[in-house]
């Protein structure tokens, strides 16, 4: 089922199924935690033997291309992960960088002033982020 969904996705973008690919898909799918290409790298090896980062980080890029993931990118840190590509927003935490995603959208008006405030950009989406400290940062 997933590899089917997986399979013509990556046929749509040019690509083609690869058991890597499968494999860095499905744990990304499993997953709400926003990992980097280093947790899945981690989290996928056992399955795939002599799998690299390399290839890792390459599958996610591909996903990514395609359409299947999103990329999170933080200045100097790790880039994170997200198998979710609907509209949605994220806090994180500014000590350990922990992303989760939080429930709820701006209301329609108020994109729409942030629009018209954009200096002429045809903006074609936006995302929000709230910043602090988790739980465990906290204590
Ligand atoms: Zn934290
Ligand atoms: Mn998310």
């Amino acid at each position: 089922m997933l590899e089917k969904t997986l399979r013509r996705a990556l046929e749509r973008g040019g690509q083609r199924y690869t058991e890597q690919r499968g494999a860095v898909y499905e744990f990304l799918m499993s997953t709400d935690s926003h990992p980097t290409a280093d947790e899945v790298f981690l989290a996928v090896r056992g399955r795939i033997p002599g799998i690299s980062l390399a290839t890792v980080y390459k599958s996610l890029e591909t996903l990514v291309g395609c359409g299947l993931a999103m990329k999170l990118t933080y200045g100097d840190s790790s880039a994170r992960y997200d198998a979710r590509t609907d509209l949605h927003h994220h806090v994180r935490c500014l000590s350990c960088g922990k992303v989760c995603d939080v429930p709820g959208s701006l209301p329609e008006r108020e994109v729409q002033r942030l629009r018209e405030g954009a200096d002429g950009f045809e903006v074609t989406g936006y995302r929000m982020e709230l910043l602090g400290y988790c739980t465990s940062c906290r204590s």
